[in-house]
């Protein structure tokens, strides 16, 4: 039983699935890691780090991807490697099944087993694997960098001698993991800070954090699943909250965005002329980006001035702290890997409700009803 760690090969990836110290934990426990060179630089760990930790390093990823039998990856290996792949082996990682099946489609064929982070379950008994949690927080956390980096302005109340300079203004929306980061980072730089959400229970966070929440009456409609999560809006009540975010927009100096509804689209919360209202020289930092953006105007990938204002669509901000986004990471991937592997063995048990939840394809089939509905295809249920 091996388990293999490659070089990650989507272009601004610096994460690494497992760390040294993960690494450790599995050897420590006697599964056999190989990890091919030069895997963890990127992310600050190099091969001798590795090999300290007990595991193997080759520079033949080729002969890994054809001998290995479980793949912990950040992203889905590419297509060139899905084809040399054992049939039975395992895939873990941010594989985006809802968002680009197709990618996954060698590795479905080849029937390896494939295991999608973001669809794991957020129970409590897998809170320890919530890498979408991980990862939120490190977003949450840069975004308030990236901005503040980028301000022409300080953000905390300074009394000096030459004159008192007042604190910058930070809006945010959304106050799932990502927002109540954002509203904690922007409070210890000194911000003021105000924040909405559709979800009721966020308001108190968002207090807690000492940040004012943005009320807006939508008449009682359930802006709630029985998940926690937001609900789609209807146009109306989408629109209500616009206009109050327009009107505190206009005051900000930052405004980050987090707000996501699973599933969809991202709701759009800034039109093109809500950001023209803004005050020159001010900052969107658009976390939704890739789902589609909060913003009108946001360039996935792209950061560019709009009216004076500039704007930020970051496409994977994660990345841009690699070695503790990495660290929190291949933890998570640890505790799930603690479930399929036991007695030295692969066992993968699709009764789990956290394997259930999160297994999209075994094999050779797709096996959940929303990837195969993305993929075009009819779920086949195999017991
Ligand atoms: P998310 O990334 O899906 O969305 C971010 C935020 O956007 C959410 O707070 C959502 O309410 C908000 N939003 C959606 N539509 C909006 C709109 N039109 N206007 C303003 N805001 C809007 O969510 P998340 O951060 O992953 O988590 C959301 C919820 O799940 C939170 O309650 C969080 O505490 C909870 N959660 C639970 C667990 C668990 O293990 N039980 C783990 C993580 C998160």
């Amino acid at each position: 039983m091996l388990i293999a760690v490659l070089k990650e090969a989507k272009q601004d990836e610096t994460r690494v699935a497992l760390t040294p110290d993960a690494v450790k934990t599995l050897t420590a426990k006697g599964f056999a890691v190989a990890v091919e060179s030069c895997a963890g630089l990127l992310s600050g760990a190099s091969d001798a780090d590795y090999e300290a930790a007990g595991a193997t390093i080759s520079p033949d990823r080729a002969q890994l991807v054809a001998s290995a039998d479980v793949f912990p990856v950040v992203n889905a290996l590419p297509t060139a490697d899905q084809e040399r792949l054992k049939s039975g082996s395992v895939m873990i990682g941010f594989l985006r099944p809802l968002d680009d099946p197709a990618s996954l489609a060698e590795a479905v064929k080849r029937g390896v087993t494939l295991l999608s982070m973001e669809l794991v379950p957020r129970i409590s008994r897998a809170q320890g694997m919530d890498a979408l949690s991980s990862m939120a927080t490190v977003a949450g956390y840069k975004a308030v960098i990236v901005a503040a980096n980028h301000l022409h302005k300080l953000f905390p109340l300074l009394m000096t001698a030459a004159g008192t300079i007042p604190p910058a203004k930070v809006l945010v929306l959304g106050a799932g993991v990502a927002g109540l980061q954002a509203i904690a980072t922007a409070r210890r730089l000194g911000a003021v800070v105000e924040a909405y959400d559709v979800r009721a229970a966020a308001g108190e966070q968002v207090k807690s954090l000492g940040a004012k929440f943005i009320e807006v009456d939508l008449g009682g409609l359930q802006t709630e699943d029985k998940g926690g999560y937001a609900k789609e809006l209807s146009p109306e009540a989408l629109e209500l909250g616009r206009q109050a975010i327009a009107k505190a927009a206009k005051n900000s100096d930052v405004v980050i965005t987090t707000a996501q509804v699973p599933g969809r689209r991202a709701p759009l919360l800034i039109r093109a002329a809500a950001v023209e209202e803004m005050r020159a020289g001010s900052i969107i930092v658009d976390l939704a980006a890739s789902a589609g953006g909060n913003c009108e105007v946001t360039r996935p990938g792209e950061t560019f001035v709009y009216h004076g204002v500039t704007i930020f669509g970051p496409s994977n901000i994660v990345a841009e702290v690699p070695v503790h986004a990495s660290m929190l990471y291949s933890r998570n991937l640890v505790n799930f890997l603690q479930l399929i592997l036991k007695n030295g063995a692969l066992n993968i048990d699709r009764a789990d409700e956290i394997i259930a939840g999160s297994c999209v394809a075994f094999g050779g089939e797709i096996v959940n009803e929303r990837v195969a509905a993305a993929a075009g295809q009819d779920v086949v249920r195999k017991s």
